[in-house]
């Protein structure tokens, strides 16, 4: 016997003292190991004590281990692991070692690793399977790692409910799964444990999906910053002398804004006008799209909830415009003259017509944009149907841009024609910001147009071009 051997029986004779032994009146099934007394092991044995598990700790120090929760019992690590069939690993993978001369006490148990990396690839193998190759007679399940000790402390009412699992052997998922179950969590199989790696760079994420719209919105707002700030802030001091540098804390944010809101909102429809006409030029749905289409089309939701925010910012900028000092000086400057040169101005109608439009497709289109916002939400697009869905995001959505481009268009009104408008020979930010959305409301005209419209419904029920000579019962119509 060696003198590690010893002192492991050692403590295993220390640690099944009475007071300490595991609960025999609870059946297997109902008693549940978890390796490691550190944060995540603490959290998840308290979760498992109050689902109804018997909860019985491995640690190296079973005497010292203090914060334990209250009904646990601890254990050396062999004398815990014949207490149970499943046993989870809350220690680091850089101590799993310490499992190799366990070998035989956990063979035919069920290991779940909850094991997390400090970043993507840091070791050749995933964990999970660096962990099946430790303890080959053990069956290796990866799962919970997604879980924080902090989200496993608060209960299920405040956290994150989906837990993600994989393994060879479907017995062992199936008793992980049942432990999850009980926990109130939702578990999924993944599949076997190649996929154990993509379940531990879940944790490492950084927001991927908004990485590229977020890109693109900084970008747009920067680019559109500067150039206001030339054709505003800079021009008056060029050729006026006239120093209005604190427009930019609000009027030049409130050009920004929307500028950006349009773009990106029309960047949200674009892709799926691009795909229907490559669609409608190949004669088929089965060929891919390239793939910075299918990376735009994925990323849609993303783009349109930051365009909703930047409109959200457009709302909260204009109705500050009556309280600020800038706005009330000129018109009480304004109201005085009048009075002091007895002037009186006529009412104009037209002007009256074309503000009160301005304003009302400015209020429409944002009422839409935050319908747009709210459908988009997982729990609210869960509760639609997919024609439903597809109604609000596509139809009502390109209502939207419609409605936001024409209150642009509004805003511009003759001053499209005007040369002054064009400062050192540059269009203003919110004509630039018109091109985008004009072009995808054209192309979309052309789309619903009822033959382009006819052929590529047919096209996305499965009609191909050219298949009708190979196969001559295809050229049935597919819509009587
Ligand atoms: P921790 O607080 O540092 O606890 C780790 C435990 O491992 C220690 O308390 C210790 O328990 C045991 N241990 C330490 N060195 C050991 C060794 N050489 N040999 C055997 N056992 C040793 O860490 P944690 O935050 O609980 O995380 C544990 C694992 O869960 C990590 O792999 C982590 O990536 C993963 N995880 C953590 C969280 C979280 O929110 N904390 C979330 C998801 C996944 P004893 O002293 O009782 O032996």
């Amino acid at each position: 016997m060696t003198g590690q051997e010893r002192s492991e029986e050692k403590s295993e004779c220390v640690s099944l003292s009475p007071m300490m032994e595991a609960d025999p009146a609870l059946p297997e099934s109902e008693r549940v190991c978890v390796f490691g007394t550190g944060d995540l092991g603490h959290s998840l044995g308290l979760r498992l004590l109050q689902a109804g598990y018997g909860v019985v700790f491995g640690s190296r120090r079973p005497h010292s281990s203090s914060r334990l929760p209250h009904g646990a019992q601890v254990l050396g690590h062999a004398a815990a692991a014949q207490s149970a069939h499943l046993i989870f690993i809350a220690v680091q993978r850089e101590h799993y070692d310490f499992l190799v001369p366990l070998a035989n006490q956990l063979k035919g148990k069920v290991l779940v690793d909850l094991s997390n990396n400090l970043r993507k690839n840091q070791y050749p193998e995933a964990n999970a399977e660096y962990l099946q190759s430790l303890v080959p007679g053990a069956e290796v399940v990866k799962g919970f790692n997604t879980l924080s000790a902090w989200s496993l402390q608060n209960g299920p009412s405040d956290a994150n409910r989906q837990v993600y699992i994989c393994g060879e052997s479907a017995e062992a998922k199936e008793a992980v799964i049942a432990v999850a179950t009980k926990l109130g969590l939702s578990a999924l199989d993944r599949g076997s444990i190649s996929v154990a790696r993509e379940l531990e760079d879940f944790p490492l994420q950084l927001f991927p999906q908004w990485r590229l719209p977020l890109r693109i919105a900084i970008g747009l707002s920067a680019a559109f910053f500067f150039y206001l700030l030339i054709r505003y802030v800079i021009y008056a001091y060029v050729t006026q002398g006239k120093d209005i540098s604190f427009r930019i804390m609000v009027s030049l944010a409130n050009q920004v804004c929307p500028i950006v809101s349009l773009i990106m909102l029309s960047l949200c429809y674009l892709p799926g006008v691009l795909a229907s006409f490559l669609q409608l030029y190949r004669g088929t749905k089965y060929r891919r799209f390239p793939d910075w289409l299918d990376r735009w089309m994925l990323c849609r939701k993303q783009l349109g909830l930051l365009a909703l925010g930047f409109a959200f910012l457009h709302v909260l900028y204009t109705l500050i415009i009556p309280i600020r000092y800038f706005v009330r000086f000129k018109a009480t400057e304004r109201t005085v003259s009048v009075i002091r040169e007895n002037r009186t101005t006529e009412f104009d109608t037209t002007t009256a017509w074309r503000s009160d439009s301005y304003l009302s497709l400015g209020i429409l289109g944002f009422g839409l944009y935050v319908l747009l916002g709210i459908t988009s939400l997982p729990s609210v697009s869960n509760a639609l149907s997919w024609r439903e869905f597809s109604f609000v995001q596509s139809k009502l959505g390109h209502l939207t841009l419609l409605l936001c481009t024409a209150h642009t268009y509004l805003y511009g009104w003759n001053r499209f024609l005007s040369s002054s408008t064009y400062k050192w020979y540059t269009p203003p930010g919110y004509m630039l910001c018109l091109v985008l959305p004009s072009v995808v409301l054209l192309l979309k005209l052309l789309l619903i147009t009822p033959c382009v419209d006819r052929t590529i419904t047919r096209i996305r029920q499965g009609w191909e071009r050219g298949a009708d000579q190979r196969n001559p019962k295809d050229s049935q119509p597919l819509i009587p």
